[in-house]
C-alpha cells in the first residue's frame, strides 16, 4: 500500500471490531463487535455515555492500535497486518487527530504556528497556510505561544488546527469541543464541517449536543456496541448484527418491556409489536 493512494471507496471499514483491555484484575470489553464504514466527504459524530467504547473505537480508527479482533482497514492498509513503521507513516501523513487531552500530542518547546509547520511537513505540503489555519480556529493572535502559555481550550483548538492542516484523507477527534465555550466550539464544529465538505472523512466523538446535532450521520455507543444511526433526516436506523440480532434504540426499546415481540411481514414493511400475551 502506497501512502499517497486515492481510494475511490470508503476511508475506513470496520467489520465485528472488538478491543479488550486485560489487566491482572481481569478482562474489560471497550467494543464488542463494531460494523463501520467511513467514506469521503462525511461527517460522522460517535455520541455515547462515559465508558460506552468512544475512545477506544476512535483509538483504532486513527490506526493508532491494533483490533483485538475484527477486521479493520483505514486508508486501505490491514491495520491489524501492518508494521508499526506502516501504520506510524500513514497516521502522520494521512491522518489527523484530536486526542482527549490537547497536552498529550503537545511539544513544550515548539511555538503553535511550529506545531502546525511540523504536521504540514510530515504530511509533504510545504505550501500549508499555517497563520489561515490557527485563524480558522481562532488562534490567529497565538501563533508564538508556547503550551505552557496556553490555556486547555487554546490548546484543544491547536490539536484541531494541527489535525485540519494540509487536508487528511480521515480526521479523527475525540470529544474536541470539551474544553470550549460555545463560540469556540462552533467555531471549530465549522472548521470539521468545512474539512468534510471538502473531501476528508471526519469522525468526532461527544456527548455534548451542540456536536450531535451537527452531525451528518450519528452513531450511538452503548457498553461497547452501536446501538443506533441517526442521519440528518431524523430517521433512526437501528442495527442488525450478522447473527441477525435486531437492537433498538432505547426509546423504542421501552416499549417492549417483556423483552418479547411478535414480527409480522406485510407486503414491504416489516411490523413489531408487543406480544398480547407476554409470557
Ligand atoms: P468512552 O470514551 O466512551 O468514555 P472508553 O473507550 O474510554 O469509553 O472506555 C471503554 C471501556 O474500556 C471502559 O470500561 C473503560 O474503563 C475501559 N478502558 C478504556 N481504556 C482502558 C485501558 N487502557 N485499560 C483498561 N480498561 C480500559
Amino acid at each position: 500500500m502506497a501512502t499517497g493512494d486515492v481510494l475511490p471507496g470508503p476511508v475506513v471499514e470496520a467489520a465485528d471490531l472488538t478491543r479488550v483491555y486485560r489487566s491482572a484484575t481481569g478482562e474489560t470489553y471497550a467494543l464488542r463487535g463494531v460494523d463501520l464504514a467511513l467514506l469521503p466527504g462525511s461527517l460522522t459524530v460517535v455520541a455515547g455515555p462515559s465508558g460506552s467504547g468512544k475512545s477506544s473505537l476512535l483509538t483504532l480508527l486513527s490506526a493508532r492500535e491494533r483490533p483485538s479482533a475484527g477486521e479493520l482497514r483505514v486508508l486501505g492498509g490491514d491495520v491489524a497486518g501492518a508494521s508499526a513503521a506502516l501504520l506510524r507513516r500513514l497516521r502522520h501523513r494521512r491522518i489527523g487527530y484530536v486526542p482527549q487531552r490537547a497536552s498529550t500530542g503537545l511539544f513544550p518547546h515548539l511555538t503553535a504556528a511550529a506545531h502546525v509547520r511540523q504536521v504540514a511537513s510530515w504530511r509533504r505540503d510545504r505550501h500549508a497556510d499555517v497563520d489561515a489555519v490557527l485563524d480558522v480556529v481562532g488562534l490567529g493572535a497565538r501563533g508564538g505561544h508556547r503550551p505552557a502559555t496556553m490555556s486547555g481550550g487554546e490548546q484543544q483548538r491547536l490539536a484541531v488546527a494541527m489535525a485540519l492542516v494540509a487536508r487528511p484523507a480521515l480526521v479523527v477527534a475525540d470529544e474536541p469541543t470539551a474544553e470550549l465555550d460555545h463560540g469556540h466550539a462552533d467555531r471549530v464544529l465549522d472548521a470539521l464541517a468545512a474539512a468534510a465538505d471538502e473531501g476528508s472523512a471526519v469522525v468526532v466523538s461527544s456527548h455534548d449536543p451542540r456536536v450531535t446535532e451537527r452531525a451528518g450521520r450519528l452513531l450511538r455507543l452503548r457498553d461497547g456496541v452501536l446501538s443506533s444511526e441517526t442521519a440528518q433526516s431524523r430517521e433512526t436506523v437501528a442495527v442488525i448484527d450478522n447473527a441477525g440480532r435486531l437492537q433498538l434504540p432505547p426509546a423504542l426499546l421501552a416499549r417492549f418491556p417483556s423483552r418479547r415481540v411478535v414480527v409480522e411481514a406485510d407486503g414491504e414493511h416489516v411490523r413489531l409489536r408487543a406480544p398480547e400475551d407476554p409470557a
